[in-house]
Protein backbone atom coordinates (compact mmCIF):
# COMPACT_ATOMS: atom_id res chain seq x y z
CA UNK A 1 0.00 0.00 0.00
CA UNK A 2 1.52 3.19 -0.99
CA UNK A 3 1.39 5.94 1.74
CA UNK A 4 -1.23 8.32 -0.19
CA UNK A 5 -3.38 5.23 -0.28
CA UNK A 6 -3.11 4.46 2.94
CA UNK A 7 -3.59 8.35 4.44
CA UNK A 8 -6.90 8.66 1.65
CA UNK A 9 -8.20 4.90 3.69
CA UNK A 10 -7.32 6.03 7.19
CA UNK A 11 -9.48 9.14 6.62
CA UNK A 12 -12.73 7.56 5.32
CA UNK A 13 -12.34 5.29 8.08
CA UNK A 14 -12.44 8.32 10.52
CA UNK A 15 -15.62 9.83 8.85
CA UNK A 16 -19.08 8.70 10.31
CA UNK A 17 -20.80 6.22 7.69
CA UNK A 18 -24.12 8.85 7.49
CA UNK A 19 -21.75 11.42 6.71
CA UNK A 20 -20.43 10.01 3.18
CA UNK A 21 -23.21 10.36 1.68
CA UNK A 22 -24.58 14.32 1.07
CA UNK A 23 -27.30 15.62 2.81
CA UNK A 24 -30.09 16.54 0.22
CA UNK A 25 -32.48 18.81 0.68
CA UNK A 26 -35.84 15.98 0.26
CA UNK A 27 -34.06 14.14 3.56
CA UNK A 28 -36.11 17.04 5.37
CA UNK A 29 -39.08 17.22 3.55
CA UNK A 30 -42.45 15.54 4.88
CA UNK A 31 -45.39 14.93 2.75
CA UNK A 32 -48.09 12.34 5.32
CA UNK A 33 -50.29 13.15 6.87
CA UNK A 34 -51.48 16.07 4.68
CA UNK A 35 -53.04 19.10 6.61
CA UNK A 36 -57.19 18.86 5.87
CA UNK A 37 -58.35 21.76 3.96
CA UNK A 38 -60.12 23.51 5.96
CA UNK A 39 -61.97 26.86 4.07
CA UNK A 40 -61.70 30.27 5.72
CA UNK A 41 -62.97 32.48 3.52
CA UNK A 42 -63.61 36.41 4.74
CA UNK A 43 -66.24 36.95 6.99
CA UNK A 44 -66.90 33.51 7.03
CA UNK A 45 -66.68 30.54 9.99
CA UNK A 46 -63.69 27.78 9.08
CA UNK A 47 -65.70 24.61 7.68
CA UNK A 48 -64.51 22.81 10.02
CA UNK A 49 -65.92 24.84 13.59
CA UNK A 50 -68.34 23.41 16.15
CA UNK A 51 -70.85 26.29 15.82
CA UNK A 52 -72.08 27.02 19.17
CA UNK A 53 -74.19 29.88 18.03
CA UNK A 54 -75.04 30.87 14.89
CA UNK A 55 -77.47 33.79 16.11
CA UNK A 56 -80.66 31.76 15.80
CA UNK A 57 -80.89 29.39 18.94
CA UNK A 58 -79.27 27.94 21.73
CA UNK A 59 -79.56 24.92 21.05
CA UNK A 60 -76.37 23.46 21.99
CA UNK A 61 -76.50 25.15 25.35
CA UNK A 62 -78.41 23.97 28.78
CA UNK A 63 -78.14 25.35 32.23
CA UNK A 64 -75.15 25.03 33.93
CA UNK A 65 -77.09 24.24 36.93
CA UNK A 66 -79.44 21.52 35.31
CA UNK A 67 -78.26 20.31 31.94
CA UNK A 68 -81.69 19.29 31.85
CA UNK A 69 -83.36 22.64 31.25
CA UNK A 70 -82.57 24.59 27.86
CA UNK A 71 -80.41 27.64 27.87
CA UNK A 72 -83.31 30.58 28.26
CA UNK A 73 -81.30 33.75 27.59
CA UNK A 74 -83.18 36.05 25.20
CA UNK A 75 -82.05 35.76 21.62
CA UNK A 76 -82.79 38.84 18.88
CA UNK A 77 -80.93 40.20 16.30
CA UNK A 78 -78.32 37.48 16.11
CA UNK A 79 -77.76 37.90 19.35
CA UNK A 80 -78.38 36.67 22.83
CA UNK A 81 -78.45 38.78 26.20
CA UNK A 82 -77.81 37.33 29.77
CA UNK A 83 -80.25 36.50 32.14
CA UNK A 84 -78.71 37.20 35.09
CA UNK A 85 -81.69 35.35 37.32
CA UNK A 86 -81.99 32.34 34.80
CA UNK A 87 -78.24 31.74 35.88
CA UNK A 88 -74.98 30.72 33.62
CA UNK A 89 -75.69 28.29 30.65
CA UNK A 90 -73.25 25.67 29.47
CA UNK A 91 -72.41 23.28 26.51
CA UNK A 92 -73.76 20.53 25.99
CA UNK A 93 -70.30 19.35 24.33
CA UNK A 94 -67.46 18.83 26.80
CA UNK A 95 -64.04 19.94 25.12
CA UNK A 96 -60.31 19.66 25.69
CA UNK A 97 -57.76 21.75 23.96
CA UNK A 98 -59.19 23.79 21.64
CA UNK A 99 -59.50 27.29 19.68
CA UNK A 100 -62.37 29.27 20.69
CA UNK A 101 -64.18 32.79 18.96
CA UNK A 102 -66.40 34.82 20.59
CA UNK A 103 -67.85 38.19 20.24
CA UNK A 104 -69.58 40.51 23.26
CA UNK A 105 -71.17 43.88 23.40
CA UNK A 106 -71.48 45.81 26.91
CA UNK A 107 -75.03 47.66 26.22
CA UNK A 108 -74.59 51.41 25.51
CA UNK A 109 -74.88 54.06 28.30
CA UNK A 110 -74.24 50.87 30.89
CA UNK A 111 -73.75 52.10 34.91
CA UNK A 112 -71.90 50.49 37.45
CA UNK A 113 -68.12 50.70 38.23
CA UNK A 114 -65.63 48.41 38.77
CA UNK A 115 -66.81 44.77 38.84
CA UNK A 116 -70.02 45.56 38.79
CA UNK A 117 -70.25 46.96 35.35
CA UNK A 118 -70.57 44.69 32.92
CA UNK A 119 -69.16 41.62 34.21
CA UNK A 120 -69.64 38.46 32.63
CA UNK A 121 -66.74 35.70 32.05
CA UNK A 122 -65.87 32.70 29.73
CA UNK A 123 -64.87 29.85 31.90
CA UNK A 124 -62.93 27.72 29.36
CA UNK A 125 -63.51 24.63 31.13
CA UNK A 126 -66.50 24.68 33.52
CA UNK A 127 -65.66 22.03 35.95
CA UNK A 128 -69.19 22.52 38.50
CA UNK A 129 -72.51 23.52 38.03
CA UNK A 130 -71.76 27.22 39.57
CA UNK A 131 -68.94 29.11 39.03
CA UNK A 132 -66.61 26.72 39.05
CA UNK A 133 -63.65 26.53 36.28
CA UNK A 134 -60.98 28.62 34.85
CA UNK A 135 -62.54 31.91 33.87
CA UNK A 136 -61.49 34.30 30.96
CA UNK A 137 -63.03 37.63 32.52
CA UNK A 138 -65.46 39.75 30.54
CA UNK A 139 -66.16 43.23 32.28
CA UNK A 140 -66.42 46.63 30.53
CA UNK A 141 -63.02 47.67 31.31
CA UNK A 142 -63.13 50.90 29.05
CA UNK A 143 -62.47 53.46 31.46
CA UNK A 144 -63.49 51.79 34.27
CA UNK A 145 -61.19 50.71 36.86
CA UNK A 146 -60.63 47.64 38.60
CA UNK A 147 -58.00 45.70 40.20
CA UNK A 148 -55.91 44.82 36.81
CA UNK A 149 -56.33 40.79 37.99
CA UNK A 150 -59.56 41.35 36.97
CA UNK A 151 -60.13 43.28 34.23
CA UNK A 152 -61.48 42.65 30.77
CA UNK A 153 -58.50 39.88 29.22
CA UNK A 154 -57.44 38.53 32.43
CA UNK A 155 -57.50 35.19 33.65
CA UNK A 156 -59.42 35.98 36.79
CA UNK A 157 -57.39 36.37 39.77
CA UNK A 158 -54.33 34.34 38.01
CA UNK A 159 -53.43 36.51 34.57
CA UNK A 160 -53.30 40.42 34.43
CA UNK A 161 -53.35 40.75 31.04
CA UNK A 162 -51.07 42.18 28.76
CA UNK A 163 -52.51 45.20 27.18
CA UNK A 164 -56.44 46.64 27.44
CA UNK A 165 -57.30 46.74 23.65
CA UNK A 166 -61.43 47.70 25.14
CA UNK A 167 -63.89 48.93 23.08
CA UNK A 168 -66.51 51.89 24.05
CA UNK A 169 -69.14 50.17 25.30
CA UNK A 170 -72.20 49.84 22.76
CA UNK A 171 -69.49 47.95 20.10
CA UNK A 172 -69.36 44.57 19.49
CA UNK A 173 -65.51 42.94 20.88
CA UNK A 174 -63.68 39.65 19.97
CA UNK A 175 -62.32 37.28 21.85
CA UNK A 176 -60.22 34.55 20.04
CA UNK A 177 -58.53 32.41 22.75
CA UNK A 178 -56.03 28.67 22.53
CA UNK A 179 -56.82 26.77 25.37
CA UNK A 180 -54.94 24.13 26.86
CA UNK A 181 -56.44 21.78 29.20
CA UNK A 182 -54.84 20.48 32.36
CA UNK A 183 -54.10 16.66 31.98
CA UNK A 184 -54.36 14.40 35.27
CA UNK A 185 -52.48 11.25 36.34
CA UNK A 186 -55.30 8.56 37.19
CA UNK A 187 -54.89 8.89 41.16
CA UNK A 188 -55.82 12.83 40.40
CA UNK A 189 -52.79 14.90 40.94
CA UNK A 190 -51.38 17.17 37.91
CA UNK A 191 -49.74 16.18 35.36
CA UNK A 192 -49.62 19.21 33.00
CA UNK A 193 -51.41 22.05 33.88
CA UNK A 194 -53.74 24.41 32.11
CA UNK A 195 -52.45 27.10 28.85
CA UNK A 196 -53.75 29.61 27.59
CA UNK A 197 -53.39 32.63 24.47
CA UNK A 198 -55.85 34.99 24.34
CA UNK A 199 -56.07 37.70 21.83
CA UNK A 200 -59.12 40.49 22.52
CA UNK A 201 -60.09 42.89 19.54
CA UNK A 202 -57.03 40.99 17.57
CA UNK A 203 -54.71 41.91 20.16
CA UNK A 204 -52.58 39.37 22.64
CA UNK A 205 -53.64 40.09 25.96
CA UNK A 206 -52.78 36.76 27.37
CA UNK A 207 -49.70 34.66 25.69
CA UNK A 208 -49.37 30.72 26.82
CA UNK A 209 -49.76 31.62 30.33
CA UNK A 210 -49.57 28.67 32.44
CA UNK A 211 -52.82 28.41 35.08
CA UNK A 212 -52.28 28.23 39.04
CA UNK A 213 -55.19 25.88 38.99
CA UNK A 214 -59.13 27.06 39.14
CA UNK A 215 -60.63 30.16 39.24
CA UNK A 216 -60.71 31.43 43.24
CA UNK A 217 -62.40 34.34 44.19
CA UNK A 218 -61.21 34.08 48.03
CA UNK A 219 -57.44 32.27 48.29
CA UNK A 220 -54.96 31.36 45.97
CA UNK A 221 -56.11 29.11 42.89
CA UNK A 222 -55.46 24.80 42.97
CA UNK A 223 -56.29 22.03 40.84
CA UNK A 224 -58.37 19.22 41.38
CA UNK A 225 -58.90 16.53 38.60
CA UNK A 226 -61.58 16.64 35.70
CA UNK A 227 -61.80 15.32 32.26
CA UNK A 228 -63.01 17.20 29.01
CA UNK A 229 -65.93 20.44 30.38
CA UNK A 230 -68.14 22.08 28.98
CA UNK A 231 -67.79 26.07 28.18
CA UNK A 232 -69.70 27.96 29.94
CA UNK A 233 -70.83 31.73 29.90
CA UNK A 234 -71.17 33.44 33.96
CA UNK A 235 -74.60 35.41 34.78
CA UNK A 236 -72.69 37.54 37.56
CA UNK A 237 -75.12 38.95 40.18
CA UNK A 238 -74.09 42.53 39.56
CA UNK A 239 -76.37 45.14 39.15
CA UNK A 240 -75.58 46.61 35.56
CA UNK A 241 -77.20 45.81 32.40
CA UNK A 242 -76.59 42.60 30.90
CA UNK A 243 -74.36 42.40 28.08
CA UNK A 244 -74.93 40.49 24.69
CA UNK A 245 -73.04 37.31 23.11
CA UNK A 246 -73.29 36.65 19.24
CA UNK A 247 -70.86 34.24 16.81
CA UNK A 248 -69.63 32.31 18.82
CA UNK A 249 -67.91 28.90 17.69
CA UNK A 250 -65.15 26.01 18.50
CA UNK A 251 -62.30 24.14 16.78
CA UNK A 252 -61.25 21.37 19.16
CA UNK A 253 -57.89 20.74 18.47
MG1 LIG B 1 -66.75 37.53 35.63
Amino acid sequence: MNKYLRTSLLALMAVPAFAQEKAKPEDTEIYEPVPPVVSALPGQIPSDAVVLFDGKNLDKWASSSDPSKAAAWPIADGAFTVDKKFGGISTKQKFEDYQLHLEFKIPEGIHGEGQGRGNSGVFLASTGPGDEGYELQVLDSYNNKTYVNGQVGSIYKQAVPLANPSRPNGEWQVYDVLWTAPRFEADGTLKSPAKVTVFLNGVVVQYDFVLKGLTQYIGQPTYKAHGASPIRLQAHGDKSEPISFRNIWVRPL
